[in-house]
């Protein structure tokens, strides 16, 4: 219990696994805690201050399902193992217990099992620290893979930088003066956030951290990074650290993410598009789940990973966009790569597990397969490849790394068929690859035959035809007789060779000394047929060692060719094509359509209607800025939601679902569309409405790609309708971006007449026998009428009311006189429309009136005034 209580002392904010034989055991509150999230019982083991101990434990060999379960419910999870047998702790003194220590400390975000961690989603761990002067740096890392990205980013973009990687934890500092920002960023985040001490937080500490990690005397190899970026780096690096509890950090140098830009897309847009999450929180009904036909872990990773962090580069984009069309242009290659890929396992994970010294003889087969399945793909993409494709194949045909070969080859002959997962198991080395192996496992084997003869051997000498050679692990290696035949065996002269050990109910067993003999043989023999394996797999690890580079390198371009195929296969299927990338800040497309809404509706065997959509953010000809009107239900959403899709897709390098689209890169895409209530932070629609729309109106540039829909519908319909309608125009006057803004205010179409890049455009729907029929084409002005009664009556309205608000809308279109008895339009009648004409403002009329060209300073401070009267 000393032991026990020294080490939890040292690690107070984790569950201590602490290893007792066979178990992990828990005690005290982690106990109580670890039963409930696990239902195991929970039991008690002496007294402690004169109460008893409660405990629990879970199997050493089943320990990581538990620990899977704990994570999940946001624990973390300190192993402590028995640093030496119990005969070690014996020799050391007769009273001495076995030293225990912890070896890591398992947290959400530092996870390498495959039992553990989702094959097909990364895992980041980040780590924030703050200039001070409106600046953050973001040191993000995987340790299952390796990657280490490190990257300044104003403060303000925190939740959205965020937003960009697969969190699973979030390490800050516990002093840090910004909290604030990221408790802002909390609300988007579902990651836990583990705090640290500040000293960690510190360039000192990051630089310390960096050369002693990356064994570098200076850091000016590493690249050019800040101080601020070295104190996160600090922080992520000490984290890791301690969870590594002393084993050696595996992590690449740091590299600067996306050094030609990302396109960014900030927390709200993110959670609305529904890009790799749905508004539920599952995958199901993505973009990501839509168009992913990876057949790799790390493919579907690295898939991820584009469609959350969309480039702006225009070669980058470009030479994905080449390894696409090439794949697409021969769909027998591109099957076959896809078989080759689809043996290939998952050679990140599995290297960087073997390099932490977690991995396993699977792993090892892992690494085997998937090397040598990558050079099958190598060899059929064959020659007259695109520059990036090029280089994928050079890298997976291993002409550069003959040694890599060498070894995965060697593994392939060295390995049984299906090894085991953990090297202690034994039985993993194939016949034939290791001839000091061979021999004790002959001799092993041979005294195995031996026994198996010796049961004929001793039915002769006994006269016993029922007797048995055979194997318990108390006794090892006996003879059994049936009860009622023993009886001469226990006297002379077959005594002399039959030593008895045991007498049952029904038998009577007894050994020999030539069959102590043999199995101590085997016993030995095996002993040493296992560090044989065991010395071997090390002489393995040691080689994956040496060649994690070159290994790493491979992995990459797997993912890589892997994403290229699944685009390629994707747009064979949904006829998705190559967007033309223009330098203006244009978007043309012709029949686009929606990739998630349309996937649904084939589900159901209805087709989808594609449209299309002109905007140029340089062009004045009504091009800009798009406003479209249409009942509700009629797919203006979906109109919407479609086009800033295909930015996302095109800019992450992927093929739009269209007949053709020519875009100019955005650097952001906005997306407010459908109001959702934000009650975990306390915000009412209306107010998270209003955060949406101030953040676009404030940030969009006229690079961007903006999306607005029903804007100002959470309020009453005045204050609604103005703002919606200074939304518009600030959109159009100042952001002068690429901009689609659907509405239900018809008194807004008006205002294409008077912005010079707006026009209209609406959803068609007809009137059939008293029904809607929606027809989900979008045509050139604006709509008719709204339809609101028949779309209620569509939802299921009971019919009565139906027919009642048919008789209100009636009344209400035929003016205040006609519908005096209608009390609901009393209401309204009362809040008199404002004034929203310009030209009737005193203000403006002064305005025109006056001609800047021609005032004299004194003259324009007049003018201020003047105006301050008129307001
Ligand atoms: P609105 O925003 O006008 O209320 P939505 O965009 O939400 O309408 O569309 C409503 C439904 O109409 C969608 O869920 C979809 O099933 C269908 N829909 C929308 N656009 C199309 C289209 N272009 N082709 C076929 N069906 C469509």
């Amino acid at each position: 219990m000393a032991q026990y209580l020294s080490i939890k002392a040292e690690h107070p904010g984790a569950l201590l696994f602490f290893r007792m034989g066979d178990f992990y055991e828990l005690f005290f509150q982690d106990a109580v805690e670890a039963a409930s999230i696990l239902d195991i019982t929970l039991t008690s083991r002496g007294e402690h201050d004169g109460k008893p101990i409660p405990m629990a434990g879970v199997p050493y060999h089943a320990a990581e399902g538990y620990l899977a379960r704990l994570i999940k419910g946001g624990c973390r999870v300190a192993v402590c193992e028995q640093m030496e047998t119990p005969a070690e702790a014996k020799k050391r003194g007769s009273k001495s217990i076995v030293q225990r220590g912890v070896v890591r400390i398992v947290t959400p975000g530092t996870l390498t099992e495959d039992a553990l961690l989702p094959a097909r989603q990364g895992q980041a761990l980040a780590a924030i620290a703050f200039s001070g002067a409106g600046e953050a740096a973001l040191a993000v890392c995987d340790v299952s893979t390796g990657a280490f990205d490190l990257t300044a980013i104003p403060a303000a973009r925190l939740g959205e930088a965020l937003l960009a990687w697969p969190l699973s934890e979030l390490v800050i500092s516990a002093d840090d003066a910004d909290r604030p920002l990221i408790l802002e960023a909390r609300g988007f985040l579902s990651a836990p956030i583990t705090e640290r001490p500040g000293r960690a937080a510190t360039a000192k500490s990051g630089e310390a951290l960096l050369k002693e990690v990356f064994g570098l005397a200076a850091l000016d190899s590493l690249g050019d990074f800040s101080r601020v970026e070295f104190a996160a780096a600090g922080l992520l690096l000490d984290y890791v650290k301690l969870t590594q509890a002393g084993a050696p950090i595996r992590l690449r140098a740091p590299r600067r993410p996306d050094t030609g830009g990302i396109l960014l897309i900030d927390p709200a847009t993110r959670a609305s598009l529904e890009i790799d999450r749905s508004i539920s929180g599952g995958r199901d009904g993505t973009l990501l789940a839509v168009i992913d036909r990876t057949v790799t872990a790390p493919g579907a990773r690295l898939l991820a990973a584009r469609l959350a962090r969309p480039s702006r580069s225009v070669s980058e984009i470009t030479s994905r966009y080449d390894a696409v069309s090439h794949l697409l242009g021969d769909a027998g290659q591109l099957e076959d790569v896809r078989v080759r890929l689809k043996s290939a396992p998952d050679l990140e994970r599995a290297v960087m597990r073997l390099n932490l010294g977690r991995g396993g003889p699977r792993d090892m087969a892992a690494l085997s397969k998937a090397v040598l399945s990558g050079a099958e793909a190598a060899g059929v993409l064959g020659r007259g490849l695109p520059p990036r494709l090029a280089e994928v194949a050079e890298t997976l045909g291993l002409s550069g790394a003959p040694s890599v070969r060498a070894f995965a080859e060697d593994l392939a002959r060295a390995l049984t068929e299906a090894p085991p997962m953990l090297a202690r198991d034994g039985g993993f080395i194939a016949q034939g690859w290791d001839v000091a192996l061979d021999e004790v496992r002959a001799l092993r084997d041979g005294s195995r035959r031996v026994i198996a003869e010796l049961q004929a051997k001793y039915a002769d000498q006994t006269g016993i035809n029922a007797l048995k050679v055979k194997f318990n692990n108390v006794l090892g290696y006996f003879i059994e007789v049936p009860a009622a035949k023993a009886d001469p065996m226990l006297r002379a002269p077959l005594s002399a060779d039959f030593i008895h050990r045991q007498t049952m109910a029904g038998a009577v067993r007894f050994s020999t000394h030539e069959l102590a003999d043999l199995a101590g043989r085997i016993g030995r023999a095996e002993d040493e047929a296992k560090a044989r394996e065991i010395a071997i797999f090390e002489a393995f690890c040691a080689k994956v060692e040496e060649l994690t580079g070159p290994l790493a390198v491979i992995a990459a371009a797997l993912a890589e060719l892997d994403v290229a195929a699944s685009h390629a296969v994707w747009a064979a299927e949904t006829g998705a094509v190559r967007p033309a990338l223009d330098p203006r800040p244009v978007f043309e497309a012709k029949g686009l359509r929606h990739p998630v809404v349309e996937a649904a509706l084939r589900k159901e065997g209805k087709g989808f209607t594609a449209n299309d959509l002109h905007l140029d953010a340089e062009g004045n000809e009504g091009a800009r800025f798009l406003l479209v009107t249409g009942p509700n239900m009629a797919g203006k959403s979906t109109y919407l939601r479609q086009s800033a899709l295909a930015v996302i897709l095109a800019q992450a390098g992927a093929f739009v679902p269209a007949a053709s689209l020519r875009l100019g890169l955005s650097d952001r895409v906005f997306s407010r569309v459908g109001a959702s209530d934000d009650l975990a932070r306390g915000r009412s629609t209306f107010m998270v409405e209003m955060v949406e729309t101030a953040a676009i109106l404030n940030q969009a540039t006229p690079e961007s790609f903006v999306i607005l829909d029903e804007v100002g519908r959470g309020t009453a319909t005045w204050d609604g309708l103005a703002i919606a309608w200074a939304a518009a125009e600030h959109l159009h006057d100042t952001n002068r971006c690429r901009a689609i803004f659907a509405t239900h205010y018809h008194e807004l179409t008006d205002l294409a007449a008077r912005m010079p890049a707006a026009s209209n455009a609406s959803l068609k729907a007809r009137e059939w026998k008293q029904d809607l029929i929606f027809l989900h084409e979008v045509q050139p002005g604006p709509a008719d009428r709204s339809y609101g009664v028949q779309v209620a009556k569509l939802a299921g309205l009971p019919r009565a009311a139906v027919a009642r608000a048919g008789q209100i809308l009636k009344k209400l279109e035929a003016g205040p006189s006609a519908s005096e008895n209608l009390p609901l339009f009393a209401m309204v009648a009362e809040d008199p429309a404002p004034e929203f004409s310009p030209e009737s403002s005193a203000v403006i009329e002064a305005l025109a009136a006056a001609d800047p060209d021609s005032l004299t300073p004194r003259e324009a401070l007049d003018l201020v005034y003047r105006l301050k009267d008129l307001s």
